[in-house]
Formats: structure tokens, C-alpha cells, sequence
């Protein structure tokens, strides 16, 4: 076995053990409790892709993932190993357009997607995961607000 293959191995080998409770994923939940959300963590969102999200808000269908600055190539901290860095870099590329046909899957199964970085600020994160919610409730009070049976009363004021 070549050393990129060997190397690989292990990384996949550490990669299908996906840590969980990372530092930057517990800092952005904090955040969140602390504003009163509520969610399920590390949950499956997607059949089809097999795609567990980090954090889940069912009802709002939003699905948080807390990326690796490594592993999903981001182009502030990609830092390509020294040995075999062009295979590094095919092999990194290719995970970020995995992430990328994954979101398609998702959004096309309905869900709000929100990719934060591990570097990121958690306080900025949570902020944007908000956003995502805030959005629905306005599409859900919009629904209520339009299915709300007029009453006779109001029926007679509104002008023709
Ligand atoms: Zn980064």
C-alpha cells in the first residue's frame, strides 16, 4: 500500500467514527439553547443520501452542519498535507462537492440548509441559523394568518 493510500485509510477509518460533540458544534448549541431553541442533534435528514445533519429543527425543516475546516476544504484554513498534496487536493475538492450535491438532494426534500464553519464565531452562526427559522414562522404565520375564517362581523366592514 502507497503511503497516500495508507494515510487515506486512516483518515476514512477516523471519518467513519465522525466525532461528535465537537468544540465549534457544542459552542454553536450553547448559543442556541441559550436563546431557547430546541432541536435534535446528529440526526438523519435524508434517506436518500444517508445524510445526518448536526443540528435538526424538524418542524422548521432547517438542517445545521458543522463543517471541518480540513475535511470540507474550507479556503480560509485548507491546509493540503505536504505529501501528496495534488491527490489531497482532488480528494478535498471532491468532498466539497459531495457537500454540494447533498444540499441539492436536501433542498430539494424541502429542508433549509445552513453550513457553518468550525471557524466561525458561534454567536455569528447561531445568527445565521435564525435567520433560517425566522423565515418559517413567517411563512407559517402567513399560512395561519391567510386559512383564518373571516367572521360575518368583519365580513360586513370590508369594503367591496
Ligand atoms: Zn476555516
Amino acid at each position: 500500500m502507497q503511503q497516500w493510500e495508507a494515510d487515506d485509510a486512516r483518515r476514512k477509518h477516523m471519518a467513519r467514527f465522525r466525532r461528535r460533540d465537537t468544540a465549534p458544534e457544542l459552542a454553536l448549541r450553547r448559543v442556541l439553547h441559550a436563546r431557547g431553541r430546541r432541536f435534535f442533534v446528529d440526526r438523519l435528514v435524508s434517506s436518500r443520501t444517508r445524510t445526518r445533519a448536526d443540528l435538526v429543527f424538524s418542524r422548521a425543516r432547517v438542517a445545521v452542519f458543522v463543517d471541518g475546516c480540513f475535511w470540507h476544504f474550507c479556503e480560509e484554513h485548507a491546509h493540503l498535507p505536504k505529501a501528496n498534496a495534488e491527490l489531497w487536493r482532488t480528494k478535498l475538492l471532491a468532498n466539497r462537492q459531495r457537500d454540494a450535491r447533498h444540499d441539492e438532494v436536501l433542498r430539494a426534500e424541502g429542508w433549509k440548509v445552513v453550513r457553518v464553519w468550525e471557524h466561525e464565531d458561534p454567536v455569528q452562526a447561531a445568527d445565521r441559523v435564525e435567520r433560517e427559522l425566522a423565515l418559517w414562522a413567517h411563512i407559517v404565520d402567513g399560512r395561519r394568518a391567510s386559512s383564518t375564517p373571516t367572521s360575518p362581523l368583519n365580513r360586513t366592514t370590508t369594503p367591496a
